[in-house]
């Protein structure tokens, strides 16, 4: 079991590699304190998801440890790491079911008035209640009926709903229009608050509303600083 958190995050000397041969991440530290909001910018192969998959122990480190407070995360079950945890990939996933069944799925005690609410915090209200059938509209697994933002915003509202400490979020890289991207960043703002998150960032103003950014590159945080700096 892991206790309540609050959300520092250590990498200490963190080596990593899918399989063997060459290393995937070289060597990676850092500490972060609960409340912060890292950016992780790079080229594509960097290795940022590689980051958050040891984060969330999608995989175990080879060598170094990652910790959260001062536990290292292989000491504890994975369900209990993962309740503190909330992650949204990119390829943000709905499945067949109301608009409420998919944001409940974080919290599936929630009552209509909770969903609503967060729905209302993360700015994805707006486009809920123009459905067909409002937070009844039943959508797709494949969610083809969603733009890929109005998708994310739903699993911004899942998210907040499961209110987790740690938050981590891979941006969609879809084209989005100004008005959604507007909303995008409006709801990930309400997202960060009280929480440590990494964000994989590919907007400019993510980057801008981050505290760190870390520039990832050939399995190395080669550069660390605020927005300003870099
Ligand atoms: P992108 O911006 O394209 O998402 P990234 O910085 O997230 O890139 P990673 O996905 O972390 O990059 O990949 C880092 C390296 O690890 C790449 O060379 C990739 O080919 C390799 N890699 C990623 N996932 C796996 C996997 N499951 N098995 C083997 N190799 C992998
Ligand atoms: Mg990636």
């Amino acid at each position: 079991q892991m206790p309540t958190i609050k959300g520092n995050v250590t990498f200490d000397d963190v080596s990593f590699r899918y399989e063997e041969g060459k290393n995937i991440l070289n060597d990676v530290s850092f500490h972060i304190n609960a409340g912060e909001s890292i950016a992780l910018v790079g080229p594509t192969g960097a290795g940022k998801s590689t980051i958050i998959n040891l984060l969330s122990r999608f995989y175990d480190v080879n060598e170094g440890c990652v910790k959260i407070d001062d536990i290292d995360v292989r000491d504890v079950t994975l369900k209990s790491l993962r309740s503190q945890m909330g992650v949204m990939l990119q390829d943000t996933f709905v499945f067949s079911g109301t608009i409420l069944d998919n944001i409940r799925y974080g919290k599936l005690d929630a009552t209509e008035d909770e969903i609503i609410t967060a729905a209302k915090i993360v700015r994805a209200h707006d486009f809920i209640k123009d459905l067909k059938d409002g937070y009844h509209t039943v959508v797709e697994e494949r969610g083809s009926t969603l733009s890929a933002g109005q998708r994310q915003l739903i699993s911004f509202a899942r998210a907040l709903l499961a209110n987790p400490k740690i938050l981590i979020l891979d941006e969609a890289t879809s084209s989005i229009d100004t008005k959604t991207e507007e909303l995008l960043q409006e709801g990930i703002a309400e997202l960060l608050k009280g929480r440590t998150s990494f964000i994989i960032a590919h907007r400019l103003s993510t980057i801008k509303n981050s505290s760190q950014i870390f520039y990832v590159d050939g399995g190395r945080i080669a550069e660390k600083g605020t927005h300003e700096e870099l």
